[in-house]
């Protein structure tokens, strides 16, 4: 089972002066000026079903980027039989053949695609360069490298035989095929859920978010040339509902690979449980949703170290991560320090276009997030028990931007405190210092979530201390670390509790989910 040795790609800098900061910005500027149309991909088609939707820049709103067709109930009628048409041939096709597309993918996208994937990244979900160099370029790579690694590994792990009884264990994929689902924050995902079930010998139907589809079309030329076979992975767009419903009507119906909102995941759960008498097989449910991950420091924390965490792992990516530290447990002893520094490096972190590249913060998501993010702000500004410490500020009128923004609030349980709000906003509560121990309690109890979290300090018994009661808390727990940025290969990533299925993207505990092994036991 030799395979070239996974290695974590390495981040482009964009400094000025660099080559790739002109290509990069060369790649914007055409793809800004010019439209396109994304099909539906089904099977060796591309279709165009002339209900379309349009794409614009969300730190440009009122400029169109293209459009894109939205599937009918009959187009995922097809793209689910041309699934499972495509099956017969993928599923039973050496392991090695299905390595190669995607070791392929990952070098075209390291390669000749790099530009073109960052530039509709930064375009279609306005990440500045450096988001969108680590998402959809080393991130994407690192989760096709990586998984091509770890499939080989789970093909190694064979039963003892005997003599008299040799036994086998048959890595098979599921029976039917996989719904990927895929959220509009990282390119990187968008790429992986489909494409992981697919190396392990299943097809995929795959419905990305509706703010995601400029660069999920990337994602589809460039399996495409790397000689993915048609129907292997079919991407519809459209109807939520609507495509939810089909795909989960289907007997065939074998896997949920799913990142996104805790609501929609667990009515997609509820739908798969009443469904469950037309299912061939019990389907695998693997999915990684909110998240309302804090920080806390001990009062030996170092403080400017909490501030940085603070304002990058707050504020980087505009908020716009289930990782991004949301909730803020300090104690008083140290506020003073901890605000100079964070309001000092704040001040660091610019607003603006992404073609700006001295712009850090760009524009959130679209109207319906900039909306209720403006909603919690000004619910803060009129609150006795909340205060706006820094930012605050915001402004629809060309993008959807909202300032970074620090609340500060003494009612532990404020709203903010325990709201996913995916945003440029972040909440911090000041306890008294020899209330350590009950703050734990409060992390552990105050959310039903269990993502990230980190804990600051000096003192190594009281960070022993923490990582022992913040167990359940967090699936990824930093010691003296921002609560974000896991890296492929490294942190295998997923929560727990209201926060997902825990089945660590980007590690060999995923893998296992998409495969139905069959034990062979032959005696002579
Ligand atoms: N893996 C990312 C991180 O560690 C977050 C992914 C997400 O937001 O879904 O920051």
């Amino acid at each position: 089972f030799q395979v070239p040795q996974a290695v974590n790609e390495p981040v482009k800098s964009y400094a000025p002066g660099t080559p790739e900061r002109e290509l990069v910005l060369q790649e914007y500027k055409s793809q800004y000026n010019s439209t396109v149309e994304v099909p539906l991909y089904i099977g060796s088609e591309e279709i165009k079903s002339g209900d379309t939707a349009t794409m614009s820049p969300p730190h440009d709103h009122k400029h169109i980027l293209g459009t894109y067709h939205k599937a009918s109930k009959e187009h995922v009628e097809k793209a689910i039989s041309t699934a499972l048409e495509a099956r017969e041939k993928w599923a039973n096709l050496e392991w090695e053949q299905r390595a190669a597309v995607f070791l392929k993918a990952a070098e075209l996208i390291a390669g000749p695609y790099r530009y073109k994937i960052n530039a509709a990244t930064m375009l279609g979900q306005s990440k500045n360069i450096y988001q969108a160099e680590i998402d959809s370029a080393c991130e994407l790579i690192d989760f096709l490298r990586f998984n091509v690694e770890y499939m080989t590994r789970i093909y190694e792990e064979q039963p003892e035989s005997s003599s008299e009884a040799w036994n086998r264990l048959e890595y098979r994929p599921l029976e039917g095929f996989v719904y990927a689902v895929t959220p509009f924050n990282f390119t990187a995902i968008a790429g992986n859920l489909p494409s992981a079930p697919a190396l392990m010998g299943n097809v995929a139907i795959w419905k990305p978010s509706d703010s995601q589809v400029y660069s999920a079309r990337v994602i589809m030329e460039v399996f495409k040339e790397a000689g993915l076979p048609d129907g292997v992975i079919n991407m519809v767009m459209g109807d939520p509902k609507m495509i939810s419903d089909t795909v989960l009507a289907s007997r065939d119906f074998s896997g949920l690979h799913f990142t996104g909102s805790t609501t929609v995941f667990k009515n997609l759960w509820k739908q798969i449980g009443d469904n469950i008498h037309n299912y061939r097989s019990y389907p695998r449910i693997v999915g990684e949703t909110g998240g309302k991950d804090f920080i806390i420091a001990h009062p030996t924390a170092h403080p400017k170290q909490v501030a940085t965490a603070i304002s990058r792992g707050a504020f980087e990516f505009q908020g716009q991560k289930c990782s991004a530290a949301s909730r803020v447990y300090l104690p008083k002893s140290l506020w003073q320090e901890i605000k100079d520094f964070v309001i000092e490096d704040l001040k660091s972190f610019k607003m603006g276009s992404p073609e700006d590249m001295s712009n850090f913060i760009t524009a959130v998501i679209h109207e319906a997030s900039f909306d209720k993010l403006a909603k919690f702000i000004d619910g803060a500004k009129e609150d006795d028990e909340a205060e706006i410490v820094v930012g605050g500020n915001y402004d629809k009128s060309k993008g959807y931007f909202v300032e970074p923004t620090i609340i500060l609030t003494s009612n532990k349980r404020y709203s903010t405190m325990c709201t996913e709000l995916f945003g440029p906003v972040v909440t911090i509560y000041l306890y008294e210092d020899d209330q350590w121990e009950e703050t734990l309690k409060e992390i552990d109890e105050a959310t039903e979530y269990a993502l990230t979290g980190a804990i600051f300090s000096q003192d190594r018994y009281a960070a022993a201390h923490a990582t022992n009661a913040l167990q359940n808390a967090a699936g990824n727990f930093y010691i003296n670390d921002k609560p974000t940025g896991a890296v492929v290969g490294q942190q295998p990533f997923g929560g727990a509790r209201g926060s997902g299925t825990n089945d660590k993207a980007g590690s060999i505990l995923n893998l296992y989910r998409w495969i139905s092994p069959r034990t062979i036991k032959e005696t002579f």
